[in-house]
């Protein structure tokens, strides 16, 4: 085989197992497996490891960098129409005309300065997009997202005072730390503010994420391999 089919071969048997693995949470946690939406993080791999996974159906994909999306996602969109594109990565303000016009949803709302950018965008470009608001669960000084004590009246300015269309959360537990305890308190602050929508849980701990509730898992390495 050439490298292009061994790539095809790789990604298609991966995608098959994490979609079975996701299934197989679900149901041990007493959960529908279509509750779970698979967000393959593509990430630094290129539309020859990406167009695999789009002939085997896949549709909803997450990209870290808006730059990087813009050129990859244009020509795959033109093939797929219906793909789902999440920015899952930080968003500086100046990029969020850029990233309004390349995503689907925003995955990663953090700041009141960019939701008030996000807001103008929105009216500005005519459009809207999801908006899931990004939690720093752990408290880690170098990692993005709201602190758990200030999510609550974030969620507020964002929803009621900016009127964006916040649907739910997402996190990134702290590396060194066993994620439960943090996929636990993301839905806890999701269901006290009526959040239905919790995006949480990566390769490494899809399993728990799904047992505590988690409606997309965003899977990149084992799908695509190591970056
Ligand atoms: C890269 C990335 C992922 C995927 O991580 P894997 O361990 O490769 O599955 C998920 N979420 C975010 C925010 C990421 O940046």
């Amino acid at each position: 085989m050439n490298d292009l089919d061994l790539t095809t071969t790789k990604v298609t048997g991966n995608l098959a197992q994490v979609k079975t693995a996701i299934a197989k949470a679900a149901h041990a946690a007493g959960r529908n497996a279509d509750d779970v939406t698979l967000v393959a993080v593509s990430k630094t791999h290129d539309a020859d490891a990406i167009l695999p996974a789009l002939k085997a159906g896949q549709l909803v994909f997450g990209e870290n960098r808006v730059q990087e999306a813009q050129a990859k996602w244009p020509a795959l969109r033109a093939l797929y129409p219906a793909i789902e594109l999440h920015l899952i990565g930080p968003l500086q303000s100046n990029k969020v005309p850029e990233a309004v016009a390349t995503f689907d949803v925003i995955e990663s709302l953090d700041r009141e300065k960019l939701a008030r950018a996000l807001a103008t965008e929105f009216t500005k470009q005519g459009v809207s997009r999801p908006c899931y608001i990004q939690v720093n669960t752990g408290g880690e000084d170098q990692k993005a997202g709201v602190t758990p004590r200030a999510t609550d009246a974030f969620i507020k300015l964002c929803r009621d005072d900016l009127g964006l269309p916040v649907v739910g959360l997402m996190c990134i537990p702290p590396v060194h730390e066993e994620p439960a305890p943090h996929f636990a308190l993301l839905r806890k602050i999701a269901a006290r503010n009526g959040l239905t929508t919790l995006s949480m849980g990566m390769s490494g701990d899809f399993e728990s994420a799904i047992a505590l509730g988690a409606t997309h898992v965003r899977i990149g390495t084992a799908i695509f391999g190591s970056r």
